[in-house]
């Protein structure tokens, strides 16, 4: 198994520092992969990263809810969505996203489609080699 990020990630990067296997990395470019992503064979599934992240993005994969509901307020992030959020992340620095959507208290989304992402981001997508043109944002 592995653990998932999903759309309710806004780049905060407060996860990625305490993978011991350094399996989290950010998605480049921004507007086709918005979140950091977790390589499916490489996470040992020791769910360190999960008390980590402010956002609560992070599931083990069959955990991952099929019916979030929101609390409101809360942000996902996706290709596609044209919303814009700022904020700073863990380490001080600018977060930007023009693919963003704020939710309403009590809508209900599926994240499950969040799954395959981190497994196509190091399938057909950048994977490790995002790292190379990681500008921290
Ligand atoms: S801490 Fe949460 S919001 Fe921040 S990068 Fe990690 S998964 Fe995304
Ligand atoms: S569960 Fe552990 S190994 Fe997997 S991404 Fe999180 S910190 Fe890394």
């Amino acid at each position: 198994m592995t653990h998932i990020i999903t759309s309710l990630c806004v780049r905060d990067r407060g996860c990625i520092d305490v993978c011991p296997v350094e399996c989290m990395i950010p998605g480049q470019p921004l507007n086709e992969w918005p979140w950091i992503y977790i390589d499916p064979d490489t996470c040992i599934d020791c769910g360190a990263c999960v008390p980590e992240c402010p956002f609560a993005a992070i599931f083990p994969e069959d955990e991952v809810p099929s019916a979030y509901t929101a609390k409101g307020g809360e942000y996902i992030s996706n290709v596609g969505l044209t919303g814009h959020f700022e904020g700073t992340n863990h380490h001080g620095g600018p977060i930007v996203l023009d693919t963003a959507r704020q939710l309403e208290a009590g809508e209900v989304i599926d994240l499950t489609p969040d799954i395959q992402p981190n497994y196509e981001f190091f399938k057909s997508g950048p994977g490790y080699s995002a790292k190379d043109i990681d500008d921290g944002k």
